[in-house]
């Protein structure tokens, strides 16, 4: 059995479920335990780890090695995983069975962690190594916040020629997918007795017309021009709920929406388009996002791009079905290729694992990368 399998088992094992899936049990989460376990293997690899706090005792782990260059490398994982509930098997037992690994964050993303720290073991070996800056995100699966703290609080790092995000892409390059805006709106009544409905106002009837204005939208943003690898917009309510007995006018009820933005949209006109959809319905509050990633798409001509394409004999991008942290570093002006081991259709099922193979070629992809994004450093 490889290292590489040695340390992807060791980190499935260390439970780092996000800890915002309120249901999961509380031993089971947060990224301490594996952000204290990459830090580590990083030290010994001569890297500088710092621990950025995001939230109490959740951190993102920054770590940079000096090499031959003034500009670095940057290689990006997410250290927090989806919950336990509904899973067959063991989730933290990473069992070794039929040429798999098993358990939650076997594919997402532990695999690309592990190949991370492997490929980067290989190459700092190399005395030629370039300069090379790793970030270790906590909290990317509830809506990227460890990047979205590494954007909005800047902290020393030397200027990146380009990030590799790591994901379950099949080691494909992904250079583009969709925004995510989760919103919750909610509708204000007066409660009342069933039997005088006209002494209340009915916040049931109230969601319920925003619920229909907002499905004519979701008709309308399928109907618009598709982006050429994206496809359309889309808006979905996902929840709703209200009300506190069958024989009381309800004074309050939710729901909460999902958009997806193509590029060239964003948060505010989103909003913007939300509010003027349901203008006129009355007791309307929108809430503050619970999810905001703006789309990414990064320009294919771009040096560390092609770079990335070249090494791998990839001539273009694939779009990802999901939001990734890139979409965060690319407001900051870094440019990002999505890649790692793993099939994302794997990611988050009940049944999660990787292929010893994948883990293999998983490392061997983040070995030529890191060669090829070096020539650009200098
Ligand atoms: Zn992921």
């Amino acid at each position: 059995v490889s290292d590489a399998v040695h340390t992807l088992r060791a980190m499935v094992r260390i439970p780092s479920v996000n800890p915002r899936f309120e249901r999961e049990p509380a031993e089971h989460t947060g990224e301490a335990g594996m952000a204290r376990f990459v830090a580590e293997r990083l030290d010994a690899l001569g890297f500088t780890v710092d621990f950025d706090e995001v939230y109490p005792d959740r951190h993102n782990v920054c770590a940079v090695r000096a090499g031959r260059s003034e500009r670095a490398v940057g290689l990006s994982v997410h250290l927090d995983t989806v919950p336990t509930g509904g899973m067959t098997i063991d989730p933290f037992a990473a069992e070794l069975r039929d040429g798999r690994v098993w358990g939650r964050g076997s594919v997402d993303t532990k695999a690309s962690a592990a190949a991370a720290l492997e490929a980067l073991k290989a190459e700092t070996a190399d005395p030629r190594a370039p300069t090379l800056y790793v970030l270790f995100t906590c909290d990317e699966e509830t809506g990227l916040g460890g990047a979205a703290h590494w954007v909005a609080n800047p902290r020393a790092h030397p200027p990146l020629v380009g990030m590799v995000v790591g994901e379950p892409t099949d080691l494909r390059c992904v250079t583009l997918h969709r925004g995510v805006y989760h919103v919750p709106l909610s509708a204000a009544g007066k409660a009342a007795h069933a039997s005088m409905p006209e002494r209340g106002a009915n916040a049931v009837y109230r969601i319920a017309h925003a619920v229909t204005r907002l499905e004519a939208l979701a008709e309308e943003l399928g109907g618009r021009a598709p982006h050429p690898k994206l496809g359309t917009p889309c808006l979905n309510v996902g929840t709703i709920e209200g009300g506190t007995g069958t024989n009381v006018v309800p004074d309050a009820a939710r729901i909460t929406i999902d958009r997806r933005l193509v590029p060239g949209e964003d948060a505010r006109t989103v909003r913007r388009e939300i509010l003027s959809a349901v203008e006129g319905v009355e007791g309307l509050s929108l809430g503050e996002p619970t999810f905001d990633a703006p789309p990414f798409a990064v320009d294919e001509r771009v040096p560390f791009v092609r770079a990335v394409f070249s090494a791998l004999d990839q001539d273009t991008g694939t779009p990802a079905p999901f939001a990734t942290d890139a979409s965060q570093f690319q407001a900051a002006g870094v440019p990002c290729v999505v890649l790692g081991p793993g099939e994302s259709a794997r990611a988050h099922t009940k049944d999660e694992s990787l292929a010893v193979d994948e883990l293999e070629r998983g490392v061997d992809a983040y070995r030529v990368v890191l060669r090829a994004a070096a020539e650009l450093c200098s």
